[in-house]
């Protein structure tokens, strides 16, 4: 069996060890194994402060921005190789792995694109210049300065690919070097991506180094200048956050949570209408992409009432032809969940949702996989509940199903009502709402944005163009506030920030725009 080995201080190296085995989630069979046991974690941080840091200190942006370009072109060379591991150790459908591996390639190339515009400086500029004194010559001026630390990646297991580079994108153009840590499950991919990268030399000696397996005691070595991105659930980001580092320490950390994000239809869409086509679009797919193992994925849908039983109708027959089994299948629309973890949490959440809702299509998921060894693979059917009282639904607000799961709730149609339903899922990534009326669109948007950190809002002016709520653009930010983890990452340059220190100078005018690269 194939032994994925992690890279760290320039060298491949296997941990030793009890070692974890990854399988390929459509029939259980193995397909590698991995071990951090035996692994100098202190030294590999060391490893990155010393010589993968100066190194992308000393390049300008635009400079920084090429290496991103590389990456980004070394990794869509290796695409069918990618997506082939994806189908494997993910359960992705051929879909699916698109969506994760271009996701990645995309994202860390248009990264490529706004080192462009910061072209030959070495400092992010912030903002206006400020005069302090009585002439312009006292100046004020805020700009960002690289960390001199590392910024260690830990991913969780839906997106390996995407999920590795739309960190290590924005960390590496910002000047800091990466560890990087994708979830144990998944992480052929990830792995299989770093072996491209550090063979395609791509990148300056310590500016990236893989972990895979258990991060052991790494978090224990962070120091003042470090960072940790995290991606996970609230539970392991809740015991990350208490580490000592973080909270005495100086060291940051981003947290990307658990989301119970809402998909909203306005009272004034009309049967038949394109808004509506789009919404159930949306709805549809957001259940089902990457068997929704997505952070992004639709979780609650708020109909009015007088429409309920139509929309849960039309929502059951989009379903119903989602052809769920093993990816390698061609026919395969929705492959399995990715571990056994996975479809045992996922089974109690259907569970915990069903006792307070009723059937509105799948039932409690079972069903037949096509392609699969009989009684083999994680496999969940498309599950949608329904209720008419969504405020008083706990398990709806309050619990994220992280599987093809999601709940239909009926409203009255007001936007104060719709606002005050999700506004109970206490803090989301994303929420979508799909309408033509400004009217509405003016009382709720602002109602809920507070609680998010993206706001969709399908109309008919937008429905030709749009990927969906689901999908991530690495220029707008992508977090949200309490549940979400109160992180941010991406949207463009405001990505950079987590991974610098915003400063104050203050002198004179000249001389600061003299440091600052300015003349
Ligand atoms: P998880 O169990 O929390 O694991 C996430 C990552 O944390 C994995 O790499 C895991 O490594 C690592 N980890 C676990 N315990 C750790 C510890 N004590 N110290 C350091 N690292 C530790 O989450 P998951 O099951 O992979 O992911 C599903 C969750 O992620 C869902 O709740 C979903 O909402 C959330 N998610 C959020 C976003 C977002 O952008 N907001 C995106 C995707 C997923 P091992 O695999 O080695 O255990």
């Amino acid at each position: 069996m194939k032994t994925l080995e992690s890279y760290v201080q320039g060298r491949w190296v296997a941990g030793t060890g009890v070692r974890t085995t990854l399988v390929n989630p459509s029939t259980e069979e193995p397909v590698a194994e991995t071990s951090t046991g035996g692994i100098d974690f202190a030294g590999a941080l060391e490893h990155a402060r010393s010589k993968g840091g100066p190194a992308l200190r000393e390049m300008t942006f635009a400079q920084r921005g090429e290496v991103v370009k590389k990456m980004s072109q070394a990794i869509h060379g290796a695409r069918d190789e990618l997506l082939a591991l994806a189908i494997e150790n993910a359960g992705n459908t051929r879909g699916d792995a698109k969506f994760d591996v271009d996701g990645g390639s995309g994202t860390l190339m248009a990264y490529a694109g706004f080192a462009e515009k910061l072209g030959a400086a070495r400092i992010l500029v912030d903002g206006e210049g400020i005069q302090l004194g009585r002439s312009p010559r006292f100046f004020g001026q805020h700009a960002y300065v690289p960390r001199h630390g590392v910024a260690v990646h830990v991913n969780a297991f839906n997106f390996p690919a995407w999920g590795f580079a739309e960190k290590a994108a924005v960390a590496i153009l910002a000047g800091m070097p990466v560890v990087t840590k994708p979830a144990t499950a998944t992480a052929v991919v990830a792995h299989q991506i770093v072996r491209i990268l550090v063979d395609a030399k791509v990148l300056p000696e310590g500016a990236l180094q893989l972990l895979c397996g258990s991060v052991g005691d790494l978090l224990s070595h962070l120091q003042g200048q470090d960072v940790l991105a995290f991606t996970g659930s609230s539970d392991t980001a809740a015991r990350l956050r208490a580490a000592p580092c973080f909270v005495s320490g100086g060291a940051r950390i981003n947290v990307e949570a658990d989301s119970l994000n809402a998909a909203i239809l306005g009272p004034d869409v009309e049967e038949g209408s394109e808004t509506e086509g789009l919404f159930l679009e949306d709805v549809a797919r957001d259940m089902t992409q990457k068997a929704g193992q997505k952070c992004t994925a639709i979780r609650r849908v708020l109909v009015p009432a007088d429409r309920a039983d139509r929309i849960a109708a039309a929502l059951a027959d989009r379903l119903s032809a989602i052809v769920v089994g093993n990816p390698a299948d061609e026919r395969v629309r929705m492959g399995p969940l990715a571990t056994a973890q996975q479809l045992a949490d996922v089974r109690a959440g259907i569970e915990r949702v069903s006792a307070e809702t009723d059937d509105g299509f799948g039932g409690a998921g079972k069903v037949d996989p096509v392609g699969a060894p009989a009684g083999k693979g994680y496999f969940v059917g498309p599950v949608l509940r329904r209720t008419p009282r969504p405020l008083d639904v706990r398990a709806m607000n309050e619990h994220e199903v992280f599987g093809p799961v999601a709940t239909l709730g009926a409203w009255s149609g007001d936007a104060a009502g719709a606002a005050q339903i999700v506004r109970k899922g206490q803090g989301a990534l994303v929420s979508s709402v799909y309408s033509d009326d400004r009217a509405f669109l003016t009382a709720f948007v602002p109602a809920i944005a507070p609680w998010h950190g993206r706001v969709f809002i399908g109309s008919a002016k937008v429905a030709g163009q749009s990927p969906g709520p689901g999908t991530v653009l690495p220029s707008l930010t992508h977090g949200g506030p309490g549940r979400a983890g109160g992180g941010e990452e991406l949207g463009g340059t405001r990505g950079l920030s987590f991974y610098m220190q915003r400063t104050a100078l203050q002198g004179d005018q000249a001389l600061l725009r003299s440091i600052l690269g300015a003349e």
